[in-house]
């Protein structure tokens, strides 16, 4: 939600009291001019803004001032401008060189107690493992699955799920997540990259989001494959659904 600053706040009332200073000085100067037209006794100079009230030049600019003090009392009583506010909202560095296809994560054993019975039924189905991939820079965890030795790293898993029409690898979640050093309040874990590539700024709910299931609900009603062009697309591993596995590996697949 914008917000307007006391610095904005500020400079505006500045803005109005030398509007208005200008405005009252501009109708003095008219009611000099004609005074010739509006005194009885040409004595009295005054403006008669409706013909109804009869007010002289000097009672005008005495109020003027007053107005003008007034107004720069209220600007001086108002707080100091101050720093914007430090929410920080960022995505996290290694997010970034994920990105450019570089892992420097942690991986770190899954207890059973931690896993859902979904997740237990398929270790006993298929065998492999649940394990977390864990940010050197800011320590969040995110749960995937690795079953064949030669993809058993976050960006190499070959395990996929799917959230309604989307085809994902837990490397997205990884791929889009904040900075969780500097998200004091906000929970915000993971942000929407190609609004993020749009240039739209972290809001949440629209590009920024607490929990995977927003994030994944935003990308399958807000976006496509062809959201943005196809270069920056293959770059963030999303496809489109006519590509095979084979050809590219992916992070994001829109049916
Ligand atoms: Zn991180
Ligand atoms: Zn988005």
């Amino acid at each position: 939600m914008y917000r307007v600053s006391d610095w904005s706040l500020k400079s505006f009332l500045g803005l109005v009291a030398l509007d208005l200073t200008q405005t009252v000085t501009q109708i003095c100067q008219i009611g000099v001019d004609l005074k010739e037209f509006f005194s009885k006794d040409r004595q009295d100079p005054y403006y008669d803004v409706d013909h109804t009230v009869r007010q002289s030049v000097k009672s005008i600019e005495r109020e003027r001032d007053g107005l003008c003090a007034n107004l720069a009392n209220v600007a001086n009583s108002l707080p100091l401008p101050s720093p914007p506010a430090r929410t920080r909202l960022q995505l996290c560095p290694s997010a970034k060189r994920l990105v450019d296809g570089q892992d420097d994560g942690y991986i770190n054993y899954i207890d059973k107690n931690y896993l859902t019975n979904v997740e237990r039924e398929l270790l006993l189905q298929s065998g492999g493992a649940f394990q977390y991939w864990k940010c050197p820079n800011c320590k969040l965890e995110i749960k995937f699955y690795v079953r064949q030795s030669q993809y058993s790293t976050l960006l190499t898993t070959r395990e996929i799920r799917k959230c309604g029409k989307l085809t994902i690898r837990e490397a997205l979640l990884a791929k889009s997540h904040l900075d969780q050093r500097h998200r004091p309040a906000s929970h915000l874990k993971y942000a929407c990259l190609i609004c993020m590539a749009n240039g739209e700024s972290l809001q949440r709910d629209r590009t920024a989001f607490e929990c995977s299931r927003d994030l994944t609900r935003h990308l399958h009603e807000k976006h496509s494959e062809r959201s943005l062009p196809d270069l920056i697309m293959r770059e963030l591993r999303f496809v489109g659904r006519t590509t095979r596995e084979e050809n590219i590996p992916y992070d994001l697949k829109f049916a």
